[in-house]
């Protein structure tokens, strides 16, 4: 085989990898040394096509970069690397510099990547235009090269690889660039530069400007099956159901596929589900997204320690477990809540020492690193190197820039140890025997193609920067073709509507006959639990609760009549209970005065027994023979006397006594004015036809009341339930 570059031209799943690995196992046969270049995340994929093929020495997988790092060792021209946060973290630097303090570390993120697209066209910053947010990107650029001088990072690897002398030893026979839809410029130039000493074999499913194939491949489609499921809860068990009768041995009715014979693709955010429903169907799914250091155990332990408004979940995470729980059922956040939570719940203990290990010292790299100690994080060098880096961005508060280069970088993708669940970006590259698609629907599969920040697309058009990607290439029908082919028998799953309404497939398909039951409690009689309600409630009930008995849910009205926690009173009912406390609050104060004349003698929270039922009356209050009756709302509530029963009826029963001519009704929020209902009152042998209508829907609630029948009655009112959900709990 003569020196040269060979580039294979074929849409995803037209077999570039089939034909690469035939010239590989050629070359292998002969004794001779293969290179084959890829993603990282396709290593594993590669070495277990040739170990299917038999048992061979002498091909080596790596990255372009890996490549590209051995180019340079080779010749003797290393220097420190400068991974992707520290690219980060430079960038902050060179923007605080040019822009002065208050540097964000997205803004950061955001000139560090565009900067990169740069670099990986092989463009300099005198290719930018001076004005406007190019010209911004251009200073960021220049300073950050200057900051950056002594070390490279990942695309000046690339830039000096195809300077540096070739030495390649020992020299391969062959060079296979497989798994790429596409190659940036500077690395086709390396490629052809690579190709004057040996075969470069590269495969692409679209070609680079002036590249000619030296071989097309066609469209080799794999059989597919659209499969609709009717939400996507069905769809996920169908999938882990299809799954347990494909690894199941063919003995027990199953298809014996081995676990890397198959694989799933699925949006990022469908991810943790399907693993968390992995336990219970016995499958072994393995997690196939990127993970950034954060996202370890240790980090998310880090991320709790630096979180700048702590929630209940980083207590929990730090082991201050009293106060986390507490804080984690009122969904309360921040320093100053989770201090008088800790003050009120007399765990001011457990908050003082979550407040010391959060302190930064004065050293702060040894404060850092005993804070690692005391989380139990084992390999503190990559945090302790990006709480330095963070330190060169901003000396004075380091932290958050902390917080974010943890975040930032990625960590090399694990080796695959049973199905993998990818996110479709992952599964580029990697082909199975079968595959299954989730959720095949419009807008999920889309390389999310749009405009750039700094550099428009008429500025890729011409000029200088004429080198770099455009952005709106249409790339999606290319993308969802290569995602719908990641086997050789593609099952493509979707749900017919989601919670938002109806989905748009991207295929019509049909609904698939229902499989056996796969998991144990799929398998076991399904005896669902249900609460037995209550079915008897001692003492009278209000009005209210009668109406909302019959209109709301029976079981949480019958839950609310049980006072669960000694609340503050607030508002109005502090007022009722100590309205002194109220008159020396200066926010308070003043209102009260200016309502003096309906407070005077106003009765509050009142309860007037009947034979069935009571009426409790939130303000009333007499002048002679009129009486006003108040219903006391919460700080702008709005009234709610159109829906009420208890004023209504009061009105009708307050008419019909001796010693009552009129009465008004009010409505009034708390620190707001008191509004009439109506302006004339109502009087003595009026009709009242609301409190008549009440009538037939208080005889039904007081029948169901007095029939015990409290079952919970799940609906809106669910919502806004305090119960969270006990009516469908096993333990209370
Ligand atoms: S969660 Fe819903 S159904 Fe259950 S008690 Fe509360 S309101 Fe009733």
């Amino acid at each position: 085989m003569k020196a040269g570059l060979y580039p294979v031209l074929g849409p995803p799943a037209s077999g570039k990898t089939a034909l690469a690995l035939d010239w590989a196992l050629g070359v292998l046969e002969r004794r001779g040394r293969v290179l084959w270049v890829g993603l990282p995340h396709q290593r594993a994929y590669v070495y277990r096509l040739l170990g299917a093929r038999g048992a061979f020495l002498g091909l080596e997988f790596l990255s372009l970069q890996a490549l590209y790092y051995r180019v340079l060792a080779e010749a003797g021209w290393l220097r420190p690397l400068l991974p992707g946060a520290g690219r980060v973290a430079l960038v902050g630097e060179a923007l605080r510099e040019l822009m002065g303090p208050g540097v964000a570390p997205g803004e950061a993120r955001l000139f560090a990547r565009a900067i990169a697209e740069l670099k990986r066209s092989g463009l300099s910053p005198f290719a930018l235009p001076k004005e406007g947010e190019a010209g911004r990107l251009r200073r960021v650029y220049l300073a950050y090269e200057r900051l950056k001088r002594g070390s490279l990072d990942y695309d000046d690897f690339r830039h000096k690889a195809i300077k540096a002398p070739l030495r390649l030893y020992p020299e391969p026979s062959l060079v296979v660039v497989d798994g790429f839809r596409e190659v940036g410029p500077l690395d086709l130039r390396f490629l052809q530069r690579l190709a004057k000493r040996v075969p470069v074999l590269l495969t692409l499913e679209v070609l680079p400007e002036g590249l000619t194939p030296w071989r097309e491949l066609a469209p080799r489609p794999p059989r597919r099956e659209v499969l609709a499921l009717a939400n996507p809860v069905e769809e996920a068990r169908y999938l882990l159901k299809a799954l347990k009768r494909a690894l199941a041995p063919k003995a027990l009715g199953g298809e014996g596929l081995a676990p890397e014979e198959v694989l799933v693709v699925a949006p990022e955010d469908r991810i943790p589900g399907l693993l968390l429903l992995k336990e219970e169907y016995g499958l072994p799914l393995e997690d196939g997204r990127e993970r950034s250091l954060a996202e370890t155990e240790e980090g998310e332990r880090v991320l709790a320690l630096l979180s700048p408004y702590p929630t209940g979940r980083d207590l929990l995470a730090l082991g201050f477990a009293r106060l986390g729980r507490k804080a984690l059922r009122l969904g309360l956040a921040g320093e100053e809540a989770l201090g008088l939570l800790a003050e009120r719940e007399g765990l001011l203990e457990e908050w003082r020492a979550f407040l010391a290990l959060r302190a930064p010292g004065q050293d702060l790299l040894a404060w850092a690193e005993e804070a690692l100690e005391r989380l139990g994080v084992e390999a503190k060098e990559p945090f302790l190197a990006r709480l330095r880096l963070a330190l060169r961005v901003d000396r004075a508060d380091p932290l958050a820039w902390w917080r974010s280069l943890i975040l930032d970088e990625t960590l090399p993708p694990e080796v695959g140890k049973g199905i993998p669940v990818l996110p479709p970006l992952r599964a580029t590259g990697i082909r199975a025997r079968r595959a299954y698609v989730l959720e095949w629907v419009a807008g999920r599969y889309t390389l999310g193609e749009r405009e750039d920040y700094f550099l428009l697309e008429e500025l890729r058009e011409e000029g200088p920067l004429r080198g770099l990607k455009r952005r709106l290439r249409g790339l999606d029908p290319l993308f969802r073709e290569e995602v719908a082919s990641r086997g050789e028998e593609v099952v493509l799953l979707y749900p017919r509507a989601g919670p938002s309404g109806p989905l748009e497939p991207l295929a019509e398909g049909r609904r698939p006959e229902p499989l056996p039951p796969s998991s144990r409690l799929e398998a076991l009689p399904h005896t669902p639990f249900r609460p037995i309600p209550p079915s008897r409630a001692r003492g009278l009930p209000t009005l209210e609760a009668l109406r909302r008995f019959l209109e709301e849910c029976p079981l949480r009205v019958y839950l609310e009549r049980f006072p669960t926690t000694d609340g503050e009173a607030r508002g109005w009912a502090l007022l009722a209970k100590d309205p002194k406390a109220l008159e020396a609050d200066p926010a308070v104060s003043p209102w009260l005065q200016a309502h003096r004349e309906h407070l005077e003698g106003m009765a509050f929270f009142l309860n007037w027994d009947g034979r069935r039922y009571r009426l409790r009356l939130d303000g009333v209050r007499r002048q002679g023979k009129a009486v006003h009756l108040y219903r006391l709302l919460p700080e702008d509530e709005e009234p709610d006397l159109g829906r009420r029963w208890t004023e209504w009826k009061a009105l009708e029963n307050l008419l019909s006594r001796d010693d009552v001519e009129a009465v008004h009704l009010w409505a009034w929020p708390w620190l707001s004015e008191p509004t009439p209902l109506r302006k004339t009152p109502y009087r003595k042998g009026e009709a009242v036809p609301r409190a008549r209508a009440i009538g037939p829907r208080l005889e039904e609630a007081l029948a169901g009341w007095e029939a015990g029948s409290f079952a919970p009655r799940p609906g809106n009112a669910c919502y806004t339930c305090r119960f969270e959900d006990i009516c469908r709990k096993e333990e209370g």
